[in-house]
């Protein structure tokens, strides 16, 4: 069911791909929500660019939908910022949780899942509560850019998602990290503190570690491990 209506959205989003391609993020944001209503939503981490986006987004609609993924493993600072959205913007964002708590999942697989089996705890704790949310939506929206990694180089804006059975919205993917600051500074968008602290990519509090300067951005996420994503976005070695 999910494979047949992928396929049958493929030529749309290959048309619109081709006609957002160089469009603002501000208006591919504008875009997805006249488009898709509240079937489209927006998977927050908190990090730099999502903010821009939850910015982008009630620029376009005061109702946006925005989700995230509360692990019970995020930072002191990540839960703090979700507070400062409602805050600021006005509305909540919505948190989506684990089947398991962190004590049953501890039971039923040993304590400290992450250190062992990091696969494992990341497809319990993040991706089949998105995989649930997203089972609602006709499209989601992402923080990818294509200069993150070598796998996000070949993103496209609209994309069909196909492990996930819908469309997959990317606005920033043309952006480098400095637009992405330039628009932090021109907005006054809030941002997690931890970005100031040597924290450029942010997830669970176990596996987040700071960087050095000059080190790969996303090298304090599964540092020391050969894992580089949680799962929900494509990863690995760069496509051919
Ligand atoms: S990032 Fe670490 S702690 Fe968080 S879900 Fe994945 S493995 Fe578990």
């Amino acid at each position: 069911m999910v494979h047949q209506r992928a396929i049958n959205l493929q030529g749309s989003v290959a048309q619109w791909a081709d006609e957002l391609e160089a469009a603002d993020p501000q208006a591919i944001c504008a875009w997805a929500v006249s488009t898709f209503g509240d079937k489209v939503a927006l998977a927050s981490s908190f990090g730099v660019e999502d903010m821009c986006l939850i910015d982008m987004l009630v620029r376009a609609t005061p109702t946006p939908r925005v989700f995230y993924l509360d692990t019970g493993l995020l930072f002191p600072e990540t839960y703090a910022l979700a507070d400062a959205v409602a805050a600021r913007y006005g509305f909540v964002p919505e948190r989506r949780r684990p089947a398991l708590t962190l004590a049953r999942q501890a039971e039923h697989y040993g304590d400290r899942l992450w250190e062992r089996d990091p696969d494992a705890c990341c497809r319990m704790r993040k991706v089949e509560p998105l995989g649930q949310m997203l089972k609602g939506l006709d499209a989601w929206i992402t923080g990818i850019r294509r200069d993150q990694t070598p796998f996000r180089a070949g993103a496209r804006v609209v994309e069909l998602d196909g492990k996930f059975g819908l469309i997959k919205i990317n606005p920033l993917v043309r952006w480098t990290t400095g637009q992405v600051w330039r628009y932090v500074r021109q907005h006054r968008v809030p941002y997690n503190p931890l970005h100031d602290q040597g924290y450029p990519s942010i997830g669970c509090v176990p596996c987040t570690r700071p960087v050095r300067l000059g080190d790969d951005p996303r090298a304090g996420r599964w540092a020391n491990l050969d894992k580089t994503e949680c799962g929900i976005h494509p990863g690995g070695a760069p496509p051919a």
